[in-house]
């Protein structure tokens, strides 16, 4: 039976309801938007007592199908004042479904000097313990003590000292099927939130817990073979990204001049060579890294790997092309070590690695450090250990509020949250997904880089308007019903070319619950989902005026192409869901 667990952190109450009425076989994306809707007030402040953290594990998430073990965090989002879906890998999703909780929701707070706690999940219940031991440690560390503490079958997770002291970029990190906290749900500063409710860490152990019932397990059985089949014959999810991991994009997206360089000033970076995906390969290999592994079990992708430093020592994992981006081309950091320490000092800090990167540039943008020094760099993001450190409590406050504190006027932002690593001007696609996504700028929401760029799943020219506001909506609509079902976002790769791929999720749905769920409902889906949040983003006070690019999209053209941003406001209407 499907519980929910609310937790409440002042009183330390434990209750358990089963999924039912406005929640019922609802999974991920889809209940924690639908609880934010019902319960928490849009006008409140995000680190209110009125606000609540939920986390929740796909539809399919503890099952035996390939890549389906994600997770839903969800809540009015610290950085951007919206509804927040943040997704994240890891092995934390597939343990809370083997205790069948389809849904966890932090509530209430406590007071504001009282001590972080961890919460132990296991079979046999819930509870709440102080840990001074671990409070103001980075998450490395932090797990580490955590694995003595409660065994090392255990998942966490976990904040670092950004969230504890409610820093707005902050992350929650997950550890990886290794014990590293590399795994993070990075965006919209859902770790303050949770440091909001004095939460350290959640650890939950599901030993001796069976998998999920499967309601027709020979259907199941047939579907998740055929599932299996498609990820790995697609040219993408079968051999690009278990090859290279997704820095195989660096080349791509730069040779397509819409890899943002300098603070989105141009499409190209003459040393994209020395960050792209085969360099990070060839230095995995020379040192004995690993070049290929998956962030929880059950990922036949595997596009995760091992980065070790220049003596063979782990560094980092789950080292993303968004991250080599954001500390590379967008700073002129063209050294691949410096932009692993980078990402390290994220994942140990609990930070969003996206919305650091550019924070970082409105830092060098105002002359606080040098373009393109590194070291500079992570000197600037070590600052933010201290809670008292002004600098780094402006840096850890992400890109739009270091950017009003040093009076820096390009500021690439869409409702206070930092644009990814694709320039909107040059893939016109993912920019009206930037703009008009619940979520603030956000390219996962609506990754329309497959048919501008990719060229899977279609053809749009990438640099007119034709079709770029169709093709958004609709893969608005198909990501959050993707993330409703626990699937990792990148299966999308070889779903949107392959014939069978939709009536074969809809069957492992209905067979994983006896009910009938055709390739029509995914879209229904994903379309309720969208209408929640639009909803709640209404009655926070969010207009039409709120759903465009900054001005110098508008303003500046960018290289080589000589593009600008030519979407209006009604346009950009068009790409959302009618609520
Ligand atoms: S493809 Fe990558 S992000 Fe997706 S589940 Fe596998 S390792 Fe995680």
């Amino acid at each position: 039976m499907a519980r929910l667990l609310r937790i409440n952190t002042r009183t330390k109450k434990v209750t358990e309801d089963t999924l039912a009425g406005d929640y019922a076989g609802l999974g991920g994306r889809g209940l924690t938007s639908r609880i934010v809707r019902k319960e928490v007030p849009p006008t409140c402040h995000p680190l209110s007592a009125a606000n609540k953290l939920i986390v929740a594990p796909g539809l399919l998430t503890g099952t035996t199908a390939a890549n389906t073990g994600r997770l839903s965090v969800g809540g009015k989002s610290p950085l951007t004042g919206t509804i927040k879906e943040s997704n994240a890998g890891g092995t934390f999703s597939q343990k809370l479904a083997r205790l069948d909780i389809m849904g966890l929701v932090l509530e209430d707070k406590p007071d504001p000097d009282a001590a972080f706690q961890v919460i132990f999940i296991s079979k046999n219940g819930v509870q709440l313990t102080e840990v001074p031991e671990i409070s103001g440690l980075g998450t490395y560390d932090a797990s580490t003590k955590l694995f003595e503490k409660f065994g090392s079958k255990v998942g966490i997770m976990v904040i670092g000292p950004a969230g504890e002291n409610s820093r707005l970029a902050s992350s929650i990190q997950f550890t990886d099927p290794k014990g590293n906290p590399s795994r993070a749900a990075g965006r919209g500063g859902l770790g303050a939130l949770m440091g909001s409710k004095k939460i350290k860490a959640i650890v939950i152990d599901s030993q001796d817990a069976k998998a999920p019932e499967v309601a027709d397990k020979e259907a199941f059985k047939a579907a998740a073979k055929r599932w299996a089949e498609i990820l790995v014959s697609h040219p993408v999810t079968g051999q690009g990204l278990p090859s290279y991991g997704t820095s195989i994009l660096i080349n791509i997206i730069n040779e397509a001049g819409t890899l943002p360089t300098k603070n989105f000033r141009d499409g190209r970076f003459d040393k994209a060579a020395d960050i792209s995906g085969e360099k990070m390969v060839e230095l995995i290999n020379q040192r004995k890294g690993v070049a290929k592994e998956g962030c929880h079990a059950g990922c036949v992708i595997q596009c995760s790997q091992k980065y070790c430093d220049e003596n063979g020592q782990y560094l980092t994992s789950g080292f993303e092309y968004e991250t080599v981006w954001a500390f590379g081309s967008n700073l002129l950091i063209s050294n691949m070590d410096h932009i692993a320490h980078l990402d390290r000092l994220c994942d140990d800090l609990g930070l969003d690695t996206i919305e650091t990167g550019t924070t970082v540039a409105m830092a060098m943008e105002a002359g606080v450090i040098p373009w393109g020094d590194g070291l500079a760099a992570i000197d600037l993001l070590k600052r933010i250990y201290d809670p008292k450190d002004y600098l780094g409590a402006i840096i850890g406050n992400g890109t739009a509020f270091t950017a009003e504190a040093f009076g820096v006027d390009r500021v690439p932002v869409v409702k206070k949250q930092s644009l990814p690593a694709y320039d909107p001007r040059a893939a016109k696609g993912v920019g009206v997904t930037y703009a008009t996504t619940p979520m603030g700028a956000d390219h996962t929401a609506g990754y329309a880089i497959c048919q501008n760029i990719l060229k899977v799943g279609g053809d749009i020219d990438p640099l007119g308007k034709q079709g770029n506001v169709e093709v958004s909506k609709n893969l608005q609509i198909a990501t959050a019903a993707v993330d409703a079902t626990g699937f990792c976002l990148f299966v999308a790769f070889a779903v949107l070319d392959t014939d069978d791929a939709l009536d074969t999720i809809a069957k492992l749905i209905s067979s994983r619950f006896g009910i009938s769920f055709t390739a029509d409902d995914i879209g229904k889906t994903g379309i309720e989902i969208l209408k929640d949040e639009y909803s709640f983003n209404r009655d926070a006070g969010f207009t039409k005026a709120h759903d465009q690019l900054p001005d110098f999209f508008i303003q500046e053209e960018l290289p080589p192409h000589k593009v600008k941003w030519d979407f209006t406001v009604d346009e950009l209407q068009k790409a959302k869901v009618e609520i």
